[in-house]
């Protein structure tokens, strides 16, 4: 990781950082908003108050009348509780868009949802990937997290560094007219003003090689620390071994030990550092106080200022050595997050080639959306072997259809390239005799209600579960719940469909059996209302016996819809009008059960009598 950062240049940091920041305004603009406005008004703050002051002092000595100074101590005191206000007023507009507490996961979150290609979503890499960022972002807060924390910093110093200049530049005037010898038409002079900001500059670059010399050390010396923390507090927390063993203590004393030696290590390094730039830097503050007080004073001796400015120049100067400080410090700790930014930017930045189409599709009431699969085969991405082998198939509107063959035969992948989660690899999948990737996807998609084999039901109120909305339509959610058997149990609670399901989101949540989740699921698809409606095994958990139930009531509740029903269990789809075999990959059968089941050489008949025993 460092030889990497080593080698990126400041331009291409600069730039990994700007990105960072445009993609967290988009995200989060409230907050950045906010933070600015807030970051500038407190940086004013004490320059307001330190020119008064100043004006105060030089009126003072120059004699000003009673009334000038009251007017200008009424003007310092109002102006600053009217600051005090602001800054109040502001700090809690701050604190408000801070409280939605924005979790920048979401963004990720988003991307998955919206945008992102399911071929990426199955892919485990990706997983990983989303998992690391997690990782590194909800227990470093590196990655975006870490910029939102530091632009405060970063633009409260750069308005410090605006606020200072500007107030400074006074302090190079010269005075032209005047006769001076020795120190002081040195001081005149305008190239001591040069002399002064080279100081300065050293000065500062003293301090950034510091900061970049000494924080990155222990940034680094931690990531490997942390590794060996986070071992011990896994053992800590997860081992059955642990607390039988009784070693809790040996591992929280390892805890102890990893962070005690962190800070050792760390210490080592920047006394290391510290002992050999500490001469250097120490001299050079010293060198530039010294020129700095010498020149303000000198030049508030002269008369070219008033001996006010003499405090003004020399806060100024301070704030503005402080606030090149801080920002080089947030530089240097954003160049040092770049390397976990840039695995954000690797997953954001996912290639997105799927073709979304623009056709629409035709609304029709009659539900004929004919689909036909012609001459299709299909290859996972990576994988040498064909999941599905030139594969044809015709659906017929209104059809109950059964898809059953082994484990790995390609009934799955059939659905997921019927709804376009994949495109085939060789053929076409026609809609209405169009390639179905001509066709707008949202739209497309709409054509299905799936219960995949792993659905899942949301910690939400029932009603969103059913219709995968926040505004949903209740009367449509009740008859869907009734149509499905599972209407009785939440129809007499007071929640009734504000009922949240199970304790994930809400803690007084109401926990279902898997046979209600999966009522709940078949719920969800008739709500969608889609004209096929597909099954995938979504009852493998359930015995044959109340698989069978579900059948049968699928069967009745489908009504003219186009549906599919795949299970591994043959006697769930006995009643199905066509049964679909698949083996390896291919279609090798289709037909009735009782046409299927009279050919003693078919796969389905081998298939049959091994499952026979169950059900008789
Ligand atoms: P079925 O639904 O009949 O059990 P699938 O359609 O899930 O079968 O799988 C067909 C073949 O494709 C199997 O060999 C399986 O291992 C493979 N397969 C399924 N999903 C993936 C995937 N995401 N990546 C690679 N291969 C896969």
């Amino acid at each position: 990781m460092t030889k990497k950062k080593n080698r990126r240049s400041l331009k291409n940091d600069l730039r990994l950082i700007l990105r960072g920041y445009r993609v967290l305004y988009e995200v989060c603009p409230q907050n950045i908003i906010w933070i600015t406005v807030n970051a500038i008004a407190q940086q004013f703050a004490p320059y307001f108050t330190l020119y008064l002051s100043a004006e105060i002092i030089n009126q003072l000595i120059a004699g000003a009348s009673l009334q000038t100074l009251l007017t200008l101590a009424l003007v310092t005191v109002t102006g600053q509780l009217f600051l005090n206000v602001t800054l109040h007023l502001l700090s809690c507009k701050k604190e408000e868009t801070e409280s939605i507490n924005f979790d920048l996961n979401e963004l990720y979150m988003l991307k998955v949802g919206c945008r992102m290609q399911y071929k990426h979503l199955e892919n485990p890499d990706t997983a990983l990937l989303r998992q690391k960022i997690r990782n590194f972002s909800n227990f470093g807060g590196h990655g975006l997290s870490t910029l939102l924390w530091c632009y405060e910093t970063l633009f409260g110093a750069i308005a410090n560094i605006v606020f200072s200049v500007s107030l400074t530049m006074s302090l190079f005037r010269t005075m032209p007219h005047v006769t001076l010898t020795g120190f002081l038409a040195c001081v005149n002079h305008p190239l001591s003003a040069l002399v002064l900001l080279v100081l300065i500059g050293l000065n500062i670059a003293v301090k950034m090689f510091s900061i970049y010399q000494v924080e990155p050390k222990c940034t680094k010396l931690w990531s490997s620390f942390n590794f060996r923390f986070a071992r011990c507090l896994k053992y800590a927390d997860h081992n059955a071994d642990v607390t039988v063993l009784g070693a809790i203590g040996l591992c929280i004393e390892r805890c102890r030990q990893t962070l005690i030696d962190y800070d050792n290590e760390c210490l080592r390094e920047n006394f290391k550092l510290a002992a050999k730039r500490s001469f250097i830097d120490r001299t050079m503050e010293t060198v530039t106080n010294l020129a700095l007080y010498l020149y303000i004073g000198a030049k508030s001796y002269i008369g070219i200022f008033g001996v006010g400015n003499f405090f003004l120049y020399t806060g100024t100067v301070d704030r503005f050595l402080r606030a090149v400080s801080d920002f080089g410090s947030s530089i240097s700790r954003l160049r040092q997050n770049n390397d976990y930014l840039i695995e954000v930017y690797r997953y954001l930045d996912l290639p997105d080639d799927m073709y979304r189409g623009t056709l629409s599709v035709e609304k029709r009431e009659d539900n004929k959306f004919e689909i036909e699969f012609r001459n299709v085969s299909f290859r996972y991405p990576g994988s040498d072997t064909y999941a599905l082998k030139n594969v044809s198939f015709k659906f017929r509107i209104g059809e109950r259809l059964a898809f059953v063959g082994m484990n790995g035969s390609g009934k799955t992948t059939f659905v997921k390239l019927m709804c376009r989660l994949y495109d085939p690899t060789e053929g076409q999948i026609l809609l209405k005799g169009i390639d179905i990737s001509k066709y707008n996807y949202d739209e497309y998609v709409k054509l299905f209600s799936v219960v995949f084999q792993d659905y899942f039901t949301f910690a939400f109120s029932l009603g969103e579960n059913v219709s995968a909305k926040q505004d949903y339509d209740a009367e449509k959610v009740w008859s869907c719940l009734k149509h499905v058997g599972v209407w009785n149990k939440f129809s007499k609670t007071e929640r009734g469909l504000e009922t949240p399901l199970g304790t994930g989101y809400q803690t007084d949540g109401v926990e279902i059996s898997g046979g209600e989740a999966q009522k709940v699921a078949l719920a969800r698809a008739l709500y969608k209302d889609a004209p096929y409606i597909i099954l995938d095994e979504p009852t493998a958990a359930l015995d044959p016996i109340a698989e069978a139930e579900v059948y049968a009531k699928f069967n009745e509740i489908v009504g003219d819809k186009t549906a599919i029903y795949i299970s591994h269990r043959l006697s769930s789809c006995r009643l199905a009008d066509k049964i679909l075999v698949f083996h390896d990959g291919e279609i090798v059968q289709q037909g009735s059960h009782d046409r299927l089941v009279a050919d003693t050489n078919g796969k389905y008949y081998e298939l049959w009598n091994a499952q026979a025993q169950y059900y008789t």
